[in-house]
Formats: C-alpha cells, sequence, structure tokens
C-alpha cells in the first residue's frame, strides 16, 4: 500500500479531488455529524492503513449514522486490530505468485499487472492494505520487466491493470503503457480493474477517454461497487461515458458483513449497475487478511443469499459467488 504523491502543478481536475481526499478520522466523523468517541479506535486502526476516502464519496453516506454501509467500507474500526485465526498477511499467496516483478500470471491466457499502489480509496478489506509494494524505476521504465514478461509469452490474450487502483496512473504514463500494450501482438484484450469509477467519477474525463480511444486491443473494464448507494447520477454518467466509447463494463463486488450481506441490498446493487450499463461478474468472498475479520459472512449464508437473488433476479443480473484458493487456476466458484 502506497500513498498518493504531491499534486503535479498542471492537475485536472481528478487530481484535484484526489489531493482533497479525507485522511483525518476527526474530519471524517465531522463531515458526518458522528460521535467523536469513536476518534481513538479509528486512528489506532489508521495506524498501519490509513484512512482515505474521497469528499464525493462521503456525500453519498448518511449523515448521523455509524453503521452506513459506505461508511462501513472507509471508517478504521478498533475491530481491525483483533487478532483472527486464519487471517494474515497474505491470504491469497500473491507474493509467490509473482512471475517477474509487478507481474502475477496464475490463469491462462492472462496475466494481471500490478502498475500502481495507489488507490483513491482505502477499503478496509482490501487483501492488498498489508501487500508490499514496490515502485522501483521511474515513470514508464518500471515496467520494463513486466512488459519483457509479457512480450516471452504467446499465450499470453488478455493483460489485465491492477494495483493498487491502474487508473491512479496520470493520463500519460497509462497512455505510454497501453502504447507498449498495443505493440504485443499475441495481446487482443486489455483489462482495467479500478474502482475510480465509482468512488472519483471525475477520473472518467475527455483526456482518459482519448488515451482508452487510442488502443487496437478490446477493452474490459471492471468496476468495484459494493452497495447500490454507491451508484448516484455522477458515477451513472462516467459510467455512460464508458459505455458509449466501447468499454464493455463489469463489476465486482465483495460480500461483507454489515455493508450487503442481504439478498436485497445485493439485488438492487445488480438493478442499480445495470442502469449505469454495466454487468455484475463476480461476488468474491472476503480474502482472509489480517485485520478485516469482522466482515467475513459465512459460506452457508453467503450461499443461501445467493439463492435468494436466483430466485428475484434475471440470471444476467446474478453474479458469480467465488473464492480465491492459492494455487487454483481459475477463481473457485461456491
Ligand atoms: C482474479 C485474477 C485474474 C482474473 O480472473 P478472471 O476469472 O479472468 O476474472 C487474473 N489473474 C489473477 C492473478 C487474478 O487474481
Ligand atoms: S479494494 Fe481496490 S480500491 Fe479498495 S483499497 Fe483495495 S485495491 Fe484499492
Amino acid at each position: 500500500m502506497i500513498t498518493a504523491k504531491p499534486v503535479p502543478r498542471q492537475a485536472s481536475r481528478w487530481q484535484r479531488e484526489l489531493a482533497q481526499a479525507i485522511g483525518d478520522p476527526a474530519e471524517l466523523l465531522r463531515e458526518l455529524d458522528l460521535d467523536p468517541v469513536l476518534l481513538p479506535a479509528a486512528r489506532a486502526a489508521s495506524a498501519s492503513f490509513p484512512l482515505r476516502v474521497p469528499r464525493g464519496f462521503v456525500t453519498r453516506m448518511r449523515k448521523g449514522d455509524p453503521d452506513d454501509p459506505l461508511l462501513r467500507q472507509v471508517l478504521p474500526l478498533g475491530a481491525e486490530l483483533d487478532e483472527a485465526p486464519g487471517f494474515d498477511t497474505d491470504p491469497i499467496g500473491d507474493r509467490a505468485a509473482l512471475a517477474a516483478p509487478g507481474v502475477l500470471h496464475k490463469y491462462h491466457g492472462r496475466a494481471l499487472l500490478l502498475v500502481t499502489g495507489a488507490c483513491a480509496v482505502h477499503c478496509r478489506y482490501c487483501f492488498r492494505r498489508e501487500f508490499p509494494y514496490t515502485e522501483s524505476g521511474a515513470g514508464a521504465a518500471r515496467w520494463r520487466p513486466a512488459l519483457a514478461y509479457l512480450r516471452d509469452d504467446p499465450s499470453l490474450r488478455e493483460a489485465i491493470l491492477s494495483g493498487g487502483d491502474p487508473l491512479s496512473l496520470s493520463d500519460r504514463l497509462l497512455g505510454a503503457l497501453l502504447a507498449e500494450l498495443d505493440r504485443i501482438p499475441h495481446l487482443e484484450r486489455l483489462r482495467i480493474h479500478s474502482r475510480q469509477p465509482i468512488v472519483l467519477p471525475e477520473r472518467i474525463d475527455d483526456v482518459l477517454l482519448a488515451v482508452l480511444a487510442r488502443t487496437r486491443l478490446q477493452r474490459v473494464l471492471v468496476v468495484h461497487a459494493n452497495h447500490p448507494r454507491e451508484i448516484d447520477g455522477t458515477v451513472r454518467a462516467a459510467l455512460r461515458r464508458l459505455a458509449a466509447a466501447g468499454v464493455t463494463l463489469l463489476n465486482q463486488a465483495v460480500l461483507l458483513r454489515g455493508v450487503n450481506d442481504s439478498a436485497a441490498v445485493l439485488a438492487g446493487l445488480s438493478e442499480a449497475l445495470f442502469a449505469a450499463g454495466v454487468l455484475p461478474y463476480y461476488l468474491h468472498l472476503l480474502d482472509r487478511v489480517r485485520g478485516a475479520a469482522h466482515f467475513e459472512v459465512k459460506e452457508s449464508e453467503a450461499s443461501a443469499i445467493m439463492e435468494t437473488l436466483r430466485q428475484r433476479l434475471p440470471g444476467y443480473l446474478v453474479p458469480r459467488l467465488v473464492r480465491e484458493l492459492p494455487g487454483q487456476p481459475a477463481k473457485t466458484p461456491v
């Protein structure tokens, strides 16, 4: 986990929004009219993984409600400091799976590039909260070994940009990376995993759309929303622009206790996503990372929720419930 860099002098609107993200728990509590009694725990839990949330996302939270499902995803709680057996720092074996610096190649035909450790929001349940990112080398040069790996494996069809959040990169760096990927003849698809269209819709601006329009690769963007209230008018507008630009839009969510652990909320999420041009893709069981035990939903409960979802929704709005197990050739269906 790496925090964002200072704002460049000619910053665009999204970079200014990002620079003004809330990082002080006292300020977040004040903005939402919440009891300052929550502060000491929030400070203690943010020592190892700081609070970070864009202001636009905070405006979608309910004031005065400490259990608001959007707040729960970002507010550091004392429960994060509890030891829980089975929850550790590398729950899905990613450190062992690095095929080259910055490349995870676990599944056939697609490799995942860790292009940055920075995120616009810090999700408390994230398994990457404990991931030791290194960003050696300046600018695009840092991806040289990863690009060489992709070039040398003709079985690869798809490059997945992940992190961190790849849309934390400047348009210039992202454009340089996409140009390199374009030149690898066996690649057909580019996939970007990003939460920014949800938490920082300003990121989807003309410059980014122009960068995405330049690649010859087919483009897929997998966003990450967990609750229907994350998708407001600004998010819908951003997603519709991406869809209009020919980008296939999918969503992955994480099943989280106290956030979306009910069929009603998940059905609402699928409907809200579809209204914005996004199909639900995966619903992940929580990765058992240290500090996130209080978010866990039991597998039997998850299966019961899925059964209700299947009865309520058309099949194309039902996400696949999966978990990630180390050493498996694909995500494992539950
Ligand atoms: C999740 C993941 C992928 C993508 O898997 P899909 O099933 O294609 O969505 C690829 N590589 C790694 C390392 C992953 O963790
Ligand atoms: S879930 Fe995604 S956006 Fe949230 S902290 Fe993790 S990598 Fe960043």
